[in-house]
């Protein structure tokens, strides 16, 4: 999977790190991996979790569809298993 680790570090919501929601927006602000449930959420830390990369896929493996976004992009989907909108922030 185009050489990530599947330890590279991502940033969870807590509903993504809960299961209560699935993921909806794959985003990298400053090339970080976030993998999120697409809501709003408080600007907290604490809403979110630290998790490796192979454990999201391995909880949604339609999530490797957009492990090629690259650092200031995201991908946004409407329901799961659906196409990814990408964008560029
Ligand atoms: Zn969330």
């Amino acid at each position: 999977m185009l050489g990530l680790a599947l330890h590279t570090k991502t940033y969870v919501c807590l509903h993504v790190f809960d299961g209560r929601m699935p993921v909806m927006l794959v985003t990298r602000p400053d090339g970080d991996w976030c993998a999120l449930c697409g809501d709003d959420h408080p600007d907290d830390a604490g809403q979110y979790r630290v998790v490796g990369l192979g454990h999201v896929i391995q909880q949604d493996p339609t999530l490797a569809d957009v492990l090629d976004l690259a650092a200031g992009e995201e991908a946004e989907r409407e329901i799961v298993g659906g196409p990814w909108t990408r964008s560029t922030f």
